[in-house]
């Protein structure tokens, strides 16, 4: 299959890198023909001469522009192809009234991770996409990372899980250091012991039959230290303030 991108930045450039463990032929096409020609020669992949001529050629075409420029770009563009969205905040509905609604349409919701190939992706399609366009889609997503089927309802509450929380997760991981460090520790020593810690414990919940909660009863011994700690993060509220952080995150997708 031909993948033609419209937009190269960040997301896209990621997506390209996973692609590039495939066998698919990639083409691009970004802000201008100089930038597109730039981009492909780093990325080691074909430059369109327009947007036009990437959708001409290409048997998918993805969309890797901000959503910000879809209202403006999309309606001067002739739409052929099978599209792939991963804008946040733009529905299968309003991609297909600023393109072609008889096209087959699918919505993806990639995360930062992708630049190391393990994003947590969401996929969902409109009607018009076939069950083998489907599987090629997530062979696709997979080649950077995991796929989750979500229905397009819940992506807001998908965007906010596994989109925003990467933050959410470096912030905890940030504030654990700086206790590490406020009693002593060198800040790099710090951050080291907890990324590790933070990644291990999230591969033994992943590769063992633990839910957290057992490992929690594991880890906690009877009057030992860490029923003192985890007794202080409930009384601070950490259950309930990692929740409302999530419903505000939500909150902001759905108004977007
Ligand atoms: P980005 O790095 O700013 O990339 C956007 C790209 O669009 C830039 O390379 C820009 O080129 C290019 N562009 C601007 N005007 C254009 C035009 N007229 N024609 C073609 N290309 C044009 O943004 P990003 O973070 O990759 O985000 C891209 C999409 O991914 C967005 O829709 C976003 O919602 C989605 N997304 C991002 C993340 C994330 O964590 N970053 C997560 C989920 C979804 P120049 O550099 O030349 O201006």
């Amino acid at each position: 299959m031909k993948i033609g991108f419209i937009g190269v930045g960040k997301m896209a450039s990621a997506i390209i890198s996973g692609l590039n463990t495939t066998s698919h032929d990639i083409i691009i096409s970004g802000s201008s023909l100089a930038r597109s020609r730039e981009i492909a020669e780093l990325l080691e992949v074909e430059a369109a001469e327009s947007h036009q001529a990437l959708i001409d050629e290409a048997d998918l075409v993805i969309l890797g522009i901000k959503p910000q420029l879809f209202d403006r770009l999309l309606p001067e563009l002739t739409f052929t192809k099978p599209i792939m969205s991963m804008a946040a905040g733009v529905t299968l509905d309003r991609l297909a009234a600023l393109t072609n609604p008889e096209l087959p349409l699918i919505r993806i919701m990639p995360n930062l991770n992708a630049q190391i190939l393990q994003s947590s992706t969401a996929i969902c399609s409109n009607q018009h996409v076939s069950e083998s366009l489907l599987t090629a889609a997530k062979e696709i997503t997979d080649s950077f990372g995991t796929t989750f089927d979500i229905a397009e309802k819940d992506f807001d509450n998908f965007t906010a899980l596994a989109g925003s929380s990467p933050a959410y997760i470096a912030l905890f991981i940030e504030a654990l250091a700086k206790a590490g460090v406020k009693n002593g520790f060198g800040k790099t020593q710090a951050l080291d012991i907890v990324t590790q810690t933070v990644k291990a414990t999230a591969e033994h919940l992943l590769k063992s039959a633990d839910k957290p909660n057992d490992l929690i009863d594991k880890v906690a011994s009877p009057g030992g230290t860490t029923i003192a700690g985890l007794m202080d993060l409930e009384r601070t509220g950490l259950t309930h303030s990692v929740c409302s952080a999530i419903d505000k995150t939500i909150e902001k997708s759905k108004s977007l």
